[in-house]
């Protein structure tokens, strides 16, 4: 059946998106069950920033939602999970489950989380662009997620476009292309030859 990704910044409206499209259905007959990695500790379900929630259920990875057959999987935050769990999405795809995936398509550096470039790989039905306003310029045109450790960017690659700890370690801002920082800041002004 159809992947449908919801991608942006942080503060962009995602989770909104995600319980306008998948809170109806507990009042229909669709079976639907929502996922959230067990290492998004900052809510409990999805709750978007000007109200709604869904009830989600908390994994390690997304190898139960295999467990049980439903007709349409939600993944909040997808960008948490693992290449292994899109290879999950991918066979609940094959076997007709819907899937409506959320999260940030790119990382602290600025590139696709490998997820969510998998994700894309399987070619979703609809891929919705989502932006926020710049936490700098305040235009609304912010595309990117900088992370800052003590107030200044944290642009250190990790292995595997891995994600950072979601536990307080680190603060966000969304940002506009022109705003968000992917370089290390040099120490001297760059000599030109
Ligand atoms: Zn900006």
């Amino acid at each position: 059946m159809d992947l449908t990704l919801i991608l942006g910044p942080m503060k962009s409206g995602k989770s909104l998106e995600l319980i306008s499209l998948l809170s109806p259905l507990r009042y229909s007959n669709t079976t639907h069950r929502v996922y959230q990695s067990a290492r998004h500790v900052r809510d409990t379900g999805v709750v978007s920033r000007t109200g709604g929630a869904l009830t989600t259920t908390k994994v390690a990875d997304l190898s139960e939602s295999l467990a049980e057959e439903v007709e349409v999987v939600g993944v909040d935050e997808v960008h948490m999970f693992s290449l292994a769990d899109v290879g999950v999405v991918g066979q609940l795809l094959s076997r007709g489950t819907r899937v409506v995936a959320a999260g940030l398509d790119l990382d602290h550096c600025g590139e696709l989380f490998a997820p969510v470039k998998a994700l894309l790989e399987l070619g979703p039905a609809t891929v919705t662009y989502r932006r926020s306003v710049c936490d700098r310029c305040r235009n609304f045109n912010a595309t990117h997620t900088q992370v800052l450790s003590a107030g200044e960017p944290f642009v250190e690659p990790l292995g595997r476009s891995q994600a950072l700890p979601d536990d307080g370690t680190f603060t966000y801002e969304a940002r506009c292309r022109s705003c968000f920082v992917s370089e290390p800041a040099l120490m001297d002004s760059p000599r030109r030859p």
